[in-house]
């Protein structure tokens, strides 16, 4: 595009780099989910059509950028690991956040329609969203307890949930008496009270609503795991040959306590 007295407006512009050699993290949100899953009438506390929505969005995600390494997931949100070594859009935050968000979002709504057709037909005064940010870590040790923070807070909030929407459904209270009943319980009372009040043993629950769901590239043996510091371009090149390679494999397991698992998987530290 030839100079224009205009273009001068352009440096007005600002960009953020993250930070070189650092794990990123982009967490995606869908806005406003509370009222978005009451107005498609979800299944109360989970509804696992919905949760298999995101996890086919995120899937997809996964499938076309080799930079991620790993997605977790659970109600309205997801979170993806990129290498540290990525250089996706020289790793502009406002690039890589707003992509995320947009991908996100275009495939809820394009799995939406394969998962609900004519059955629940998405309506412009209700569509999906989501928001995006992006989060540098220095340590592998970061990445672990992000991790297990974001499952930490499943757990904590599928077992409110689970307690609460079972005190609507089979006690036939308000949601202000099942509030109510809840207010200052701890995780051992709400189990007590799931198992003797209301006959359901919070363990039998299906893994996927107590863990969140978790994506994870795995490759073929010879994946040597290298910083990309110093390599040549044709190593880099030969390095993400093989991580386009790669299979998406899902888990619904604790990833807080379960060492083994991650030490099985040391391409995600690079
Ligand atoms: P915000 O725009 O700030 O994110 P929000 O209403 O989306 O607001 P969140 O904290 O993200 O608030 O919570 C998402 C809410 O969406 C949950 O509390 C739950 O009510 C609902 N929800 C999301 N997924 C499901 C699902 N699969 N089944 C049932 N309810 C769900
Ligand atoms: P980036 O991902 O960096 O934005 P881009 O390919 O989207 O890459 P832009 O600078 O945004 O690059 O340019 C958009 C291009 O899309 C235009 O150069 C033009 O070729 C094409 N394009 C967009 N809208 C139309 C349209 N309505 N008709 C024809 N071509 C279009
Ligand atoms: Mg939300
Ligand atoms: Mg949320």
């Amino acid at each position: 595009m030839a100079n224009s007295r205009f273009e001068y407006v352009k440096q007005f512009e600002r960009e953020n780099y993250l930070l070189p050699d650092t794990y990123i993290i982009i967490r995606v949100d869908g806005k406003g989910f509370h009222k978005f899953s009451q107005h498609y009438q979800f299944e109360k506390p989970n509804d696992a059509r919905a949760l298999q929505i995101m996890n086919r969005a995120a899937h997809k995600i996964m499938s076309q950028y080799s930079d991620v390494m790993l997605g977790y997931g659970d109600s309205d949100e997801y979170s993806f690991l990129l290498r540290r070594g990525c250089e996706l859009y020289e790793r502009r935050e406002m690039k890589l956040c707003t992509l995320f968000a947009s991908l996100m979002t275009c495939y809820y709504q394009f799995f939406w329609r394969e998962e609900y057709g004519e059955e629940k037909r998405l309506d412009e005064d209700h569509l999906p969203v989501f928001d995006g940010r992006a989060v540098v870590y220095p340590t592998f040790n970061h990445i672990r307890d992000y991790f297990s923070w974001r499952q930490v807070d499943c757990h904590i909030n599928n077992l409110y949930n689970t307690t609460f929407w079972n005190l609507v459904i089979k006690k036939g209270m308000t949601p202000q008496e099942a509030e109510q009943r809840l207010m200052g319980t701890v995780a051992a009372d709400k189990n007590e009270i799931l198992f003797s009040e209301l006959g359901t043993n919070y363990n039998n629950e299906p893994e996927m609503f107590k863990k969140g769901t978790i994506y994870v590239k795995e490759y073929e043996e010879d994946y040597q795991v290298v910083s990309e510091i110093g390599l040549t371009p044709r190593q880099k090149q030969r390095l993400e040959k093989k991580r386009k390679k790669a299979k998406i494999v899902q888990y619904h397991i604790d990833i807080i306590n379960d060492n083994s698992w991650w030490d099985s998987k040391p391409w995600l530290m690079e």
